[in-house]
């Protein structure tokens, strides 16, 4: 992407205090934000060509949140079917936040004018809604924002470990880049398959199994081999998964290299947040003056 397009990768730590609260918050997110950049880094995001950067270090984005929100009704956020999943995962903490993240995600989007947005088939929904605020707002004061389009990948949906929700940190359900490879395995190994197969002899389904769709994402050769012989029960679950394992596991070892060097080197670290929050900021207040002045708000520098 970043080779195609002009990137900006955001840290939402404000997102994140949807959920996490007090001392969990405090004692948590700070070393989240530094493990979330150690992992882009390691995957190849190279600030030099994108910018990478932390949420709450250009507050503009709450200004616009708050702006929008105004052009926002509150049906539309009530009826976001994530908020209603956080509703029943978290009934002691339902706050206002939670119910304005998508108001926050669309400030986080159209802030820097964003035309397109890297998402999850799951997240196509929330980019829906945000094209909604966005087309209302341009509607009430002129066209501003462009509405931001999807952008899928290869795989666009990449099912977690129990082989039914998405796969997610949140659920527990994943497979961490910056664990060892013994780690990777044992998780790997603990995954759901096809429950029809009890034994070794039953034939297997690999249509419906996600350790054969984790082969597909990682290596497509080995899934063709994979196929039939799970039809014909030639491989067992146990040897498909440690095969499947042994492939992350090959495809992380440079990406693991690359962040452990990266973690001996927090001075660069602070360096590119840095860098990242004030070309981002830069960005956004060249957005808010033009927010401002639409809305009929006083200008900043009067
Ligand atoms: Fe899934 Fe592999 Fe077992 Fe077939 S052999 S059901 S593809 S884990």
């Amino acid at each position: 992407l970043q080779d195609d397009y002009a990137c900006i990768y955001c840290i939402v730590d404000l997102h994140a205090l949807t959920t996490l609260q007090g001392t969990e918050a405090v004692s948590h997110i700070q070393q989240n934000v530094v493990e979330m950049l150690l992992d882009w880094l390691a995957a190849g995001l190279d600030p030099k060509e994108s910018i990478l950067f932390v949420q709450s270090q250009v507050p503009e984005v709450t200004e616009l949140q708050t702006l929008l929100s105004m052009a926002t009704p509150l049906s539309w956020l009530m009826r976001v079917p994530t908020f209603k999943e956080k509703v029943k995962m978290q009934p002691e903490n339902v706050n206002y936040g939670l119910l304005g993240y998508p108001v926050l995600m669309t400030a986080d989007i159209v802030l820097y004018k964003a035309e397109v947005v890297p998402v999850g088939e799951d997240q196509v929904p929330h980019l829906e809604l945000a094209r909604e605020i966005v087309r209302r707002f341009n509607g009430l004061y002129g066209d501003t924002f462009p509405e931001p389009q999807p952008k899928l990948t290869h795989a666009p949906l990449v099912l977690g470990l129990d082989g039914a929700q998405k796969m997610s940190k949140q659920l527990d359900n994943h497979i961490e880049l910056a664990a060892t490879p013994e780690e990777t395995t044992q998780r790997i190994m603990t995954a759901y398959t096809d429950p029809a197969r009890k034994r070794k002899t039953d034939p297997g389904h690999p249509e419906i199994c996600n350790i054969y769709r984790l082969h597909q994402s990682f290596r497509p050769a080995k899934a063709e081999e994979v196929d039939p012989q799970c039809r014909s029960a030639e491989i067992g679950c146990v040897e498909c998964k440690r095969l499947l394992a042994q492939e992350i596991n090959e495809a992380l070892a440079p990406l693991r290299e690359r962040r452990l060097e990266f973690s001996s080197r927090p001075q660069y670290v602070r360096e590119v947040l840095a860098e990242g929050a004030h070309l981002a900021g830069a960005i956004a207040r060249e957005t808010m003056e033009e927010v401002r002045d639409k809305m009929g708000l006083v200008p900043r520098k009067t």
